[in-house]
C-alpha cells in the first residue's frame, strides 16, 4: 500500500462535517512548542482551510502516513 493512500477522518471546524481525507491532502507544521504544532487541510465539504492543533499521536500518525511536513522556525525581531 502506498503511504499516501492512508486516509484520516477529521471533523471540519467550519461546517462540522466529518470528512475523510488521504494523507496527501494534509499539511503538517511542526513548531517548537505544542501550541505551534498543527495540521491543516482543505475541507471537501465546505472548502474552508482548516487548521487544528496536532498532538504527539496525530503528528506521529501523519508523519508515518507520509504527510508533507514543514518545520517552523522563529524569526528574530
Ligand atoms: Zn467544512
Amino acid at each position: 500500500m502506498e503511504p499516501s493512500q492512508t486516509r484520516f477522518k477529521v471533523y471540519c471546524s467550519q461546517c462540522r462535517e466529518k470528512v475523510e481525507l488521504s494523507a496527501s491532502e494534509f499539511r503538517l507544521a511542526l513548531g517548537r512548542t505544542k501550541e505551534r504544532t498543527f495540521y491543516s487541510f482543505t475541507c471537501p465539504a465546505c472548502g474552508a482551510a482548516v487548521r487544528k492543533p496536532a498532538g504527539e499521536k496525530i503528528v506521529a500518525a501523519l508523519v508515518d502516513a507520509g504527510v508533507s511536513t514543514m518545520r517552523l522556525v522563529q524569526v528574530e525581531g
